[in-house]
């Protein structure tokens, strides 16, 4: 048979190879789903809010009996090990979380009253749910980031169409399967494949929007979203500082940045990206580090060896090159690691710290989405706090110190929507606890995190009675 036009090819990160394509459906394709799934949402809504609790529990049930699938295909989209084998666990376990918290949020929503001006007058809420909502999502966590924002939307009530990145789909189908299994669901949830094309073809369906990705898509997905008047809910880049004290533990906080910055090759929003450090133990930390990243071995040949992976989409080795040459050219040193390799057709990355650095490279400005940490020196706190606010991006940060409390009133004073106190990247374990906004142009929309998430999947109707 022959490849269609418009397929998309899908490369292995190991090995570089074209190994698979997608076609993307037509935009009367997605017309048509799209009619299917405002059908399907009818039966959906009516089954009201316990009938879908069970029915999503029954799903959270064949994503964890098909995990060893689901974790195959996105280890083979991803060219990581460890993280993927945990997603669907990872998923199944947001599922039930929604399940347990959601009847408290919807009845913590519902006001009645009489009017404080007109006591004769009185009123109730009613929570109406968005008919189709959209989901667009990245590369980098394919399944945990195309359901984070669908799940809580699924149980109040919403349809969803998503579309996660073209460059890991694999995990669609054994996803599907799932889905397949619980009809209700499978009435009002579906995953389309393609570019940008079919995301910008996919707003034209929805009546809200929900958008995981970089800044400049975002800019041109709430555009889109702006034109028809439905809301986008947008979770973008970061460029998150971690600034550590004089009186933090050297070989700890090396670790806590080390693993902030490295984790999946750095391909993660809320990665490392900058580290302050005070200037009294600057040295000895930038030789702790060293030692610390040099024991951290790529995951090559294969997956059983070593950590480090291999970057997902090879351009983004490239950008990642390309901001570390230019820090270079301009007088930063890499003290270890450095450019990416070839190795058997895959791109890697040694775990990379550059000093030398200054405010005027992109390597301190721009996402870099890579397994590199620069540092800073600071000669007081004032000017920690001043350059880690100094940036466009506010997505989260972190701050180590000699103790809990002295880290945690730097905290206070960094522009991002979550600081992690005597370590790195702890937002991961709050997700459905506590609510966080994106600063700067990190993101718009309102929290994804925190019980409250559901609730932007409503529209609050008021009905007043005389
Ligand atoms: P991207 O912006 O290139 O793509 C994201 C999605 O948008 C993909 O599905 C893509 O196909 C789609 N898309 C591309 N052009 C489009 C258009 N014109 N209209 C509609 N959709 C379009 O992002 P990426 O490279 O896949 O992911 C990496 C980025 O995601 C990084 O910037 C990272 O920080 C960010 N991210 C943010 C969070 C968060 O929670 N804030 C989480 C993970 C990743």
């Amino acid at each position: 048979m022959s490849t269609p036009s418009n397929a998309i090819p899908i490369f292995n990160p190991r090995t570089g190879e074209r190994d698979g394509e997608i076609v993307p459906p037509s935009a009367a394709e997605i017309t048509q789903i799209a009619r299917d799934l405002r059908a399907g949402q009818v039966a959906w809504e009516a089954l009201g809010l316990d009938g879908r609790i069970a029915a999503m529990r029954r799903w959270a049930d064949a994503i964890e009996a098909n995990a060893a699938q689901i974790s195959a295909a996105e280890m083979r989209d991803t060219g990581r090990k460890r993280v993927a084998h945990e997603v669907p666990f990872i998923v199944a376990g947001s599922i039930r979380g929604w399940c347990a918290r959601a009847p408290k949020v919807v009845e913590r929503a519902y006001f009645e009253g009489t009017s404080t001006v007109m006591p004769s007058v009185s009123y109730r809420t009613q929570l109406v749910p968005y008919p189709l909502v959209g989901i667009i999502s990245p590369w980098n966590h394919p399944f945990l980031l195309s359901m984070l924002d669908a799940v809580p939307a699924l149980i109040a009530g919403c349809a969803l169409l998503v579309k996660p990145s073209e460059v890991t789909p694999r995990f669609v189908e054994p996803v599907t399967e799932t889905i397949a299994t619980v009809p209700e669901l499978a009435a009002v949830l579906r995953y389309i494949v393609g570019d940008g094309g079919t995301g910008q073809a996919l707003i034209e369906q929805v009546d809200a929007l929900c958008f995981t990705g970089s800044v400049p898509t975002g800019r041109k997905v709430a555009e889109a979203c702006a034109r028809r008047f439905i809301p986008s809910f947008l979770e973008l880049g970061g460029k998150d500082a971690v600034v550590v004290t004089g009186s933090a533990d050297i070989q700890q906080a090396a670790a806590a940045v080390l693993k902030g910055a490295v984790s999946n090759t750095g391909q993660m929003c809320f990665a490392t990206e900058r580290a302050y450090v005070a200037r009294e133990i600057y040295a000895p930390f930038v030789e702790e580090l060293k030692a610390q990243a040099s024991a951290i071995a790529l995951s090559y040949p294969d997956m059983s060896q070593g950590h480090l992976g291999p970057y997902i989409l090879a351009r983004q080795a490239d950008i990642v090159d390309a901001q570390l040459q230019e820090a270079v050219d301009a007088g930063a040193t890499i003290e270890i690691g450095g450019q990416s390799q070839t190795l058997g057709g895959g791109r890697f990355m040694p775990a990379t710290v550059v000093t030398g650095v200054d405010h005027s490279m992109r390597l301190m400005r721009d996402e870099t989405f890579g397994p590199v940490i620069p540092v800073m020196p600071y000669d007081s706190v004032d000017e920690a706090v001043a350059l880690a606010n100094d940036s466009e991006f506010g997505l989260s940060g972190a701050v180590i110190a000699g103790d809990a409390d002295e880290a945690e009133h730097i905290a206070e004073r960094l522009n991002a929507g979550a600081i992690s106190i005597q370590d790195t990247s702890l937002t991961l374990y709050i997700m459905g606890d506590v609510e966080k906004t994106s600063f700067g142009i990190s993101g718009l929309g309102g929290s994804r995190m925190g019980p409250n998430a559901m609730l932007r999947f409503f529209r609050k109707k008021a009905l007043i009675r005389r």
